[in-house]
């Protein structure tokens, strides 16, 4: 669905909309400009060479009045050779079109009075355009750059392949993390809180440490991480109950945590215990898969340098 803000601006302005993509690229009154949205922020790139009489001081002070003005105004910065700007609002009264278009004429009346003039956003070259999409945000860049970026993104894919494996220390430092996650969970067990929420603890603590360890977080390490996290889960719950066993009978009999432990067994022929043991074990895998999910996706995207990019036809 388009974002209603932004059919706003493209309906005041000569920006467009990029095929179905919650965001507007376009040339206004002579300057290059790009707005992307996602929920509740608005990114807009605005393209702009700096000249001997107006450096980068003037451009920050220019900047910093700016999100002095607009209050949900939150980054305001000049990088490369384009300014960043974020505008985030939350409430209803902040979302109005009118707010962002008297932002951007701003950024054209600065621009004008100080003759600054539009460009490719990485490499300033006074040049025509070619913007792309680079994961969520488009980049107002020249075909140069474009090829430039390209390249880059390739040869760290092809770095990421070529890197050596070490699966064996990877399910090491998998264990060594899910062990630590397990510590989290087993003590907001002890607390009687629900310890399936430090699922994601065991999960992320699981990557981190496969990863530290020399293991690659491709398909197989994603698998990989993966059992030692469903594995360490049942361990958690099963320590969980021996500690719960321990205090019960530690002081009408002379048992150790040991003892507790090889007695878990012995406890799970019990059919009540049994069955509140497996409603644990099942609600810790749902909370589990449901918590870890977007965060072992976004890994496995990071790590494998999975990068959404797109040429925008205007
Ligand atoms: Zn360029």
């Amino acid at each position: 669905m388009k974002d209603k803000l932004l059919l706003d601006i493209a309906n005041s302005t000569n920006l467009n909309f990029i095929d179905n993509e919650n965001a507007l690229v376009g040339l206004h009154n002579g300057y290059n400009i790009t707005i992307n949205s996602s929920p509740y922020t608005y990114y807009i790139t605005f393209p702009v060479k700096l000249t001997s009489e107006v450096g980068l001081d003037n451009m920050n002070a220019f900047l910093h009045g700016l999100t002095t003005e607009f209050k949900k105004l939150n980054y305001a910065s000049y990088n490369a050779s384009s300014i960043e700007l974020h505008y985030t609002p939350k409430y209803r009264k902040y979302r109005k079109p009118e707010i962002i278009l008297s932002i951007i004429n701003k950024l054209i009346d600065f621009s004008i009075t100080n003759n600054l003039v539009t460009c490719c956003a990485s490499c300033g070259e006074e040049t025509e355009l070619k913007p792309f999409l680079f994961n969520n945000i488009i980049l107002p860049c020249c075909t140069n750059c474009q090829l430039e970026i390209n390249n880059k993104i390739a040869e760290q894919q092809n770095a990421f392949q070529h890197k050596s494996n070490n699966i064996i220390g990877g399910i090491v430092g998998g264990f060594i993390g899910a062990l630590l996650g397990s510590v989290v969970w087993i003590g907001i067990a002890q607390m009687n809180y629900i310890a399936a929420i430090a699922g994601l603890a065991i999960s992320i603590c699981c990557i981190k440490g496969y990863q530290m360890f020399g293991g690659k977080l491709n398909l197989s390490g994603i698998v990989i991480t993966s059992i030692i996290t469903i594995i360490m889960v049942y361990l958690a719950n099963h320590i969980s109950l021996a500690i719960d066993i321990y205090s019960e009978y530690k002081i009408d009999y002379d048992i150790n945590f040991f003892d507790a432990l090889r007695a878990v067994p012995d406890f799970l022929r019990e059919p009540l215990v049994r069955k509140s043991f497996i409603e644990n074990l099942l609600i810790g895998y749902l909370f589990t898969a449901a918590a870890s999910f977007s965060y072992i996706k976004k890994a496995y995207l990071e790590a494998n340098n999975k990068i959404k990019f797109k040429e925008i036809n205007m």
